[in-house]
């Protein structure tokens, strides 16, 4: 049915109903639901959702873990699918294109920071794929566990033709936030990389940092992830529980990527890092981690965090990803194991990507 709503500014937008899943509180499970979304606009593209990757973010937000959480919240942030409309004023996408949208679906565009193309750091806050306010019709964004999505053109992305399409969702949101920072950071050859935590992310790093022409060390708490890692691409693997494995690389890497979702010890991989060298964390675990200040103390090392990426090098990646051939390793699932899954993440067990064929929701 169509309904008329307001906008932030007063005007009046159509919207239709469209299927989703989400959940209405944080400790309910994810279920079938109706939102709205707009009717697209001159500079929007529409998107029929064909398949969703499944982030930790997802399930942190769904279950409140980040405490800014806003019900009904319908999470998704790695969408791929085909454009079903195009406004008067779109010039990049036409109706039946493949197109995706990663964490973002808006920003100022006016700041500092979105004029160079960080509009993750946008000064008045950039507006994410779910949980932030959609200034369209005056509610909260709503994700990609849904049928369709409308999104500004500027924030709709292109999809390399010669990748496998479910495999490339993941690369959305897992691909560029291990993308931006090994290349901000400058990971390329001669540079020994340790990767923590072999899970969506941490396999997208070791993917990636290995096109880059880094060496790769891949820190994991998971027995049954070794032999995986090394065919990921790794050139050497440690058990993290096994203190004794802990001192190979003592004082040896130069740069660190930390994925891991909950609480664990970074002390004793701030340890691990050279002269000057940098630990970046991207996991974002509901609490604290303790630093002991001798850890970055000694060796000048730098304890850092990188947020996803910018739209332009979002594109960057994919095109780069499309070069490497690079895709996620998914385990595909229907929109009713998404309850499944998410207890699945939290134990750690997943190779290495959840993907949701949206056509799932559209026939239950
Ligand atoms: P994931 O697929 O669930 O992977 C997390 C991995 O962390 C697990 O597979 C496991 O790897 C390890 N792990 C889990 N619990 C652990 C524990 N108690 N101790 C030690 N290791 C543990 O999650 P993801 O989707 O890759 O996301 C990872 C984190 O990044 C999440 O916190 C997510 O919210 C965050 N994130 C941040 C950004 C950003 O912009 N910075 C963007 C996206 C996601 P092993 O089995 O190998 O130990
Ligand atoms: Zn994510």
């Amino acid at each position: 049915m169509e309904v008329i709503t307001s906008s932030d500014d007063g005007g009046a937008v159509r919207t239709k109903e469209v299927k989703a899943f989400g959940t209405a509180a944080a400790d309910a499970n994810l279920q079938q639901m109706s939102i709205r979304r707009r009717e697209f606009q001159v500079q929007d593209v529409e998107i029929e959702i064909l398949y969703c990757g499944v982030c930790h973010s997802d399930l942190h937000t769904a279950r409140n873990e980040w405490h800014g959480t806003k019900y009904p919240c319908v999470p998704g942030h790695e969408i791929v699918g085909k454009v079903t409309g195009v406004g008067g004023e779109v010039t990049k996408f036409k109706v039946g294109d493949l197109a995706a949208v990663g964490c973002m679906v808006d920003s100022c565009h006016d700041c500092d920071y979105c004029k160079e193309g960080l509009e993750q750091f946008c000064a008045a806050g950039n507006i994410q794929t779910y949980n932030s306010h959609d200034k369209y019709i005056g509610a909260e964004t709503y994700g990609g566990y849904s049928e369709s999505i409308v999104v500004t053109e500027d924030f709709v992305l292109r999809v390399p033709e010669n990748l496998d399409l479910p495999a490339t969702a993941p690369l959305l949101c897992a691909g560029i936030t291990t993308y931006s920072p090994l290349k901000h950071w400058n990971v390329g050859p001669g540079v020994k990389v340790g990767v923590v935590g072999l899970g969506g992310l941490g396999h997208m790093a070791v993917k990636i940092a290995k096109a880059m022409g880094a060496e790769v060390v891949v820190y994991t708490t998971s027995p049954s992830k070794v032999e995986d890692a090394r065919k990921l691409g790794a050139d050497d693997v440690v058990l993290s529980k096994d203190k004794e494995q802990m001192k190979r690389y003592k004082g040896k890497l130069h740069f660190i990527i930390d994925a891991v979702s909950a609480q664990h010890d970074i002390n004793s991989y701030l340890k691990l890092l050279r002269v000057d060298g940098s630990l970046v964390l991207v996991g974002a675990p509901e609490h604290p981690l303790p630093v002991a200040a001798f850890n970055v103390i000694t060796h000048r090392r730098t304890l850092a965090g990188s947020s996803i990426g910018g739209i332009k090098e979002t594109q960057e990646m994919l095109d780069f990803c499309g070069k490497h051939n690079i895709v996620s390793d998914i385990e595909m699932i229907d929109i009713n194991q998404i309850n499944e899954a998410y207890e699945r993440l939290l134990k750690g067990d997943v190779k290495y990507r959840f993907v949701i064929d949206m056509q799932s929701l559209k026939s239950g």
